[in-house]
């Protein structure tokens, strides 16, 4: 797979398949590697929406994401666990997110 690493905007997701795929198929097939969990979705805020294709990481989907607010790039920690809260009696979880922010090694260095 091409897209290892940080997670990429659709864009850039697009960017790389250009040439290998018409339209209607990349937004099929993007789809169905969303639905089959191969590609994750990561929500920073509303204009910001990165998609990862890390193998990696399926194993573990319940890990956090970081995002540097230098770079805005965003990566996946899978090392890193999400715990869920105790609720209040009655309330389930279903899915949690930890988003983290703040500067990544290679911004902190230069
Ligand atoms: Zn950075
Ligand atoms: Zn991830």
């Amino acid at each position: 797979m091409l897209l290892v690493g940080r997670a990429l905007s659709e864009q850039e997701i697009r960017d790389q398949l250009q040439g290998h795929y018409d339209r209607t198929t990349f937004y099929r097939s993007f789809k169905t590697l969303e639905e089959n969990r191969l590609l994750h979705k990561i929500v920073v805020d509303p204009s910001i929406v990165r998609y990862a294709i890390d193998p990696s990481v399926f194993e573990n989907p319940e890990h956090a994401h970081f995002y540097c607010v230098k770079c805005q790039h965003v990566l996946c920690l899978d090392a890193i666990p999400v715990h869920n809260p105790a609720l209040p009696a009655g309330f389930f979880i279903k899915e949690s997110e930890l988003i983290l922010k703040g500067v990544c090694k290679s911004c902190g260095e230069s």
